[in-house]
């Protein structure tokens, strides 16, 4: 799991001894934020991202994916996964379900939570990466501000990490720099590893709305996190 160092940055290697990762790149913020600090622990020419078009509501995201690689100087694929879409109930990817605030009082569980998403998509990259000899993989999940999704914690992601490795025989290692920051240090990373112009392209909102609705749980968690850091967010002068 990545930490950084005193230096703002774990140690760079060496070029002979670089090892190729693949950021999972959603388009969103902290996703980009991963991608810079890939950057800074592996260099550019060793990080590939990859993004999952799951039949997410909002399109726009594949979108912001590509421009933020683009911006960043990396390569973007994108890979389809359909089912989420045909299991219906959550609020990003069935139209019939709209954000609700809150948990719900069953699950307690946000409606925005899509089941098992996070293990599938790691679980995927990691058959991406297994193929290309990529042993990194880097995702934005945090569960400091987890938004109550039970697979963005350590401990959700250290078990997928050991059955990965059990299951495809590999040394699979899956980094999560934003697991125990909070959204405010999480900007601040961001502006320090140089993230912020690239962060203007990003797409945070839960509502698909561009400029940002400004008030649903996604938009008002990135809102704070920009206020408390005192840094103006690019997006809202972009937009
Ligand atoms: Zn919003």
């Amino acid at each position: 799991m990545g930490c950084l160092g005193e230096d703002g940055g774990e140690a760079r290697l060496m070029s002979s001894e670089r090892e190729r990762a693949l950021v999972v790149l959603s388009g969103g913020q902290d996703s980009t934020t991963c991608l810079y600090w890939a950057i800074d622990r592996f260099g550019r020419e060793s990080v590939d991202t990859l993004t999952f078009d799951y039949g997410q509501r909002h399109r726009i995201e594949l979108d912001c994916a590509a421009k933020v690689a683009e911006i960043a100087g990396v390569s973007n694929a994108r890979l389809p996964i359909d089912t989420f879409g045909r299991l219906g109930g959550d609020a990003l990817t069935d139209p019939d379900v709209g954000v609700l605030p809150g948990a719900d009082a069953d699950t307690g569980l946000p409606n925005t939570f899509v089941p098992g998403r996070n293990l599938i998509f790691l679980t995927f990259a990691a058959a991406w990466a297994w193929q290309r000899g990529i042993s990194h993989l880097v995702t934005g999940v945090a569960q400091t501000d987890y938004s109550g999704y039970p697979d963005c914690r350590e401990a959700s992601i250290a078990a997928l990490q050991r059955a990965l490795r059990l299951g495809m025989e590999s040394g699979v290692e899956i980094h999560t720099p934003l697991m125990h920051l909070s959204k405010k240090e999480t900007v601040e990373l961001a502006r320090d590893l140089g993230a912020l112009p690239a962060m203007a392209e990003t797409h945070t909102c839960y509502n698909g709305e561009r400029p940002p609705c400004g008030v649903c749980p996604a938009c008002e968690l990135r809102a704070r996190g920009f206020a408390e850091a005192g840094i103006a967010d690019p997006l809202d002068a972009s937009s």
